[in-house]
């Protein structure tokens, strides 16, 4: 059995307002990086009162003014699921597009009513403009979204949506307005609305999904990340640790490590500050990185300790690198900074039973050995040979 159209809005513009509850404390509770939320949920709002303003035609409004309302109402909720897109993606928000399909949406509401009265005309007019802004958004999430499920599933309800309300605007042309009058009981009329405002919920619901997907990428980078210098923290390392240890295991390969750790950076704190001490370990966390290849991992383990794992790197060139690193400490804290330099343990992993800790352990000793005999210096760890077996 179809249900009628006016039940049907009631129903969607139920589940919209519902909707908007939903993005809008999304993004209220979102960390700040996570944009276009608000615009979602105003979005939907916006149809809701679209759907009323229509309703307001039985109760005796002049008509021009309630469709000019009606119209303003859809054009610009859709227009806001654009802005907030491209707010999503960091984009420019297209005020101006949204300006002009609005200004000539009444032009065309306005002509097509006193003019040359034709509902059919209306109906391809507004159809034309709306499918406008699901196609550019279709394009921004295609060109700007993460490549993962929910981007692909929004990129494929966007199509859609471009496909049926430029369809519908063809329809209305060709065959009039028998065929799209969505207030006419007919099955095929009931069936395209039902469609209609499912889709508009999808598209909201799927949206949502894709920002929920970024948050859980954003909190997935803190948890693994250190907040002050943007370089690993332990837990980040560790991960890096264990899969580079599989490659060494598949490859038979070679990784280094270094323990790297501030000389006397105690008496910068005294002598400068705690404030220009963590400006010091975030210029130091770039310098090093700066020195590495995209394939190396830097980690700050909390402190002034640093650790670097070079994977499929021996000695010779790591204390290549170790060298590199130390000159441009050397070279940096000029300016503001006060002058610093860094003592370096390296230790080598050929050994695919060696952990973490024992790593960490042998690099660790090189460099007190590095701190005894004067700071500013390299010290290379004895060598674990393989286990006979
Ligand atoms: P050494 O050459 O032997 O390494 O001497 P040091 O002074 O660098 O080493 P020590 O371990 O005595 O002091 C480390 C100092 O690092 C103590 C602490 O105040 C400072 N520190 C630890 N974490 C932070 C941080 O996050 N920010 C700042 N500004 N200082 C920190
Ligand atoms: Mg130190
Ligand atoms: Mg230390």
């Amino acid at each position: 059995m179809l249900l009628d159209p006016t039940t049907i809005i009631l129903m969607s513009a139920l589940m919209a307002i519902a909707m908007s509850v939903v993005l809008f404390s999304a993004y209220r509770s979102y960390p700040p990086e996570i944009k276009g939320l608000n615009y979602w949920a105003g979005s939907l709002l916006l149809l809701v009162l679209g759907a009323v303003l229509f309703g307001l035609r039985k109760a005796g409004v002049p008509e021009l003014l309630v469709l000019m309302a009606a119209n303003s109402a859809l054009v610009c909720g859709i227009g806001l699921t654009l802005i907030g897109t491209q707010k999503f993606y960091a984009r420019p928000p297209s005020w101006w597009l949204l300006g002009l399909l609005w200004l000539l949406s009444m032009l065309g509401v306005g002509y097509w009513l006193i003019w040359e009265p034709s509902f059919a005309a209306r109906v391809a007019v507004f159809s034309y403009l709306v499918s406008v802004l699901y196609f550019y958004q279709t394009i921004i999430v295609w060109r700007y979204g993460e490549r993962h499920f929910s981007t692909r599933f929004l990129i494929a309800l966007l199509g859609v949506q471009t496909v049926v309300v430029f369809t519908r605007g063809t329809l209305a042309m060709l065959f009039g307005s028998e065929m799209v009058n969505i207030l006419t009981k007919g099955p095929f009329q009931s069936l395209y609305l039902a469609l209609a405002q499912f889709m508009i919920l999808l598209l909201a619901v799927s949206f949502n999904a894709v920002s929920t997907r970024r948050l859980q990428g954003i909190l997935e980078r803190r948890s693994t990340l250190d907040p002050l210098t943007q370089v690993l923290n332990r837990r980040g390392f560790g991960d890096m640790y264990l899969k580079e240890l599989a490659l060494l295991r598949r490859e038979f390969s070679v990784m280094t490590l270094f323990s790297i750790d501030l000389d006397y950076f105690k008496k910068i704190n005294d002598n400068h500050g705690h404030i220009i001490g963590d400006r010091v370990l975030v210029e130091v966390a770039g310098v090093i990185g700066k020195a590495l290849r995209m394939s190396d991992h830097v980690a700050r383990f909390g402190g002034e300790e640093f650790v670097v794992l070079l994977p499929a790197t021996g000695l010779d060139r790591a204390l290549q690198i170790a060298d590199r690193i130390q000159k441009a400490v050397r070279a940096s804290g000029s300016g503001e900074l006060p002058a610093y330099t860094v003592s370096i343990g390296v230790a080598c992993q050929s050994n695919p039973e060696e952990n973490l800790d024992g790593l960490l352990m042998r690099a660790d000793q090189a460099l007190y050995r590095a701190k005894d005999g004067g700071r500013d210096r390299i010290e290379i760890a004895a060598p674990v040979l393989p286990t006979a077996s």
